[in-house]
């Protein structure tokens, strides 16, 4: 059976495929488009959407905002604070600027971006007093990697971080050496940034490796499609791809009912294996 969600702490069941957001909000001509796509995502079952004040400096939070205008209880809306602004009243400032963009009252998942000049404990004090405030309902981090981890899971309330939202993809398998597996076991899911690895020339091999496209074949797939299958195929982990049509988007919805045989996820480990020692976090 494919795997349709990811349970999150509380045992709330979140889509396994959920919607990205980034270089979004960036052109105008293109935000009606925008909306679009992400509102046919809504209706095809990819109800988490995740953006962040960083996207085209608000401007993918204002599209975010316009596609769930009169639908705001039927998405789980995440969104990301700055690392410069990730602790004390900057913290609250930037939090309420998210929420006046999106057009609502509290985010389901606020997440720190990438570790920055704030201590972590002092982005999980301004996490709580934004949990108090009622502006987020949970929180979470971003490229953290197993020894960052670690250093919040000391901080006692640093394990009340529900995610860690890193890059993964199957040309880019380094969290399946130590980050995944301790994910795993402490039951914390993993959201995949660039599951379709984005842009370039990794992208461009994906998209034209011979193994890929005969699994897709064979599995009446397209390429995007099993990638984001081979993603969600791990435990605990979901995917966010981006996609700026209503096309895309509907053929990642798609993928949710995809199920890889073993046969092919071997092939696909065996084209692109993960690697066998420790390599540094890999970022956008
Ligand atoms: P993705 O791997 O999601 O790739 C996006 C690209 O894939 C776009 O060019 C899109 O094109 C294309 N695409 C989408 N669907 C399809 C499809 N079915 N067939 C072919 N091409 C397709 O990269 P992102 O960098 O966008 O990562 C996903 C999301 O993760 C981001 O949008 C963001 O929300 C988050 N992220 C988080 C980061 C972090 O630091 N926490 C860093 C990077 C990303 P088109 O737009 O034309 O549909």
């Amino acid at each position: 059976m494919a795997k349709q969600s990811v349970i999150f702490p509380e045992a709330l069941a979140l889509p396994a495929i959920g919607q990205g957001t980034w270089y979004m909000g960036e052109q105008a001509h293109q935000q009606r488009a925008e909306v679009a796509a992400l509102q046919a995502g809504i209706d095809a079952g990819l109800t988490l959407i995740d953006t962040a004040e960083m996207y085209a400096e608000g401007g993918a939070e204002r599209v975010v905002g316009e596609a769930i205008r009169g639908r705001r209880d039927e998405v789980f809306l995440v969104s990301k604070v700055y690392p410069w602004n990730a602790g004390g009243q900057k913290a609250i400032a930037a939090c309420e600027a998210s929420l006046k963009r999106l057009g609502t009252d509290a985010l389901d998942l606020y997440l720190l971006h990438w570790r920055g000049p704030f201590a972590l404990e002092e982005t999980v004090a301004a996490m709580h007093t934004l949990i108090q405030q009622g502006k987020i309902r949970r929180w979470g981090v971003s490229n953290l990697d197993y020894d960052d981890m670690q250093a919040l899971w000391q901080l006692g309330a640093g394990r009340e971080c529900v995610t860690d939202q890193v890059l993964y993809h199957l040309g880019s398998r380094g969290i399946e050496y130590d980050l995944l597996p301790w994910c795993q076991q402490e039951q914390i899911p993993v959201m995949a940034y660039c599951p379709l690895a984005q842009a370039g020339r990794l992208r461009q091999e994906l998209m034209s490796d011979p193994v890929v496209k005969d699994v897709a074949h064979q599995h009446n797939a397209s390429v995007a499609q099993v990638l984001l299958a081979w993603v969600i195929s791990h435990r605990g982990v979901m995917a966010i791809p981006k996609a700026g049509s209503v096309e895309h988007v509907r053929e990642n919805a798609a993928a949710l009912a995809l199920t890889l045989s073993d046969e092919a996820l071997a092939r696909l480990d065996r084209a692109f294996p993960a690697p066998g020692r420790k390599t540094p976090l890999d970022v956008v």
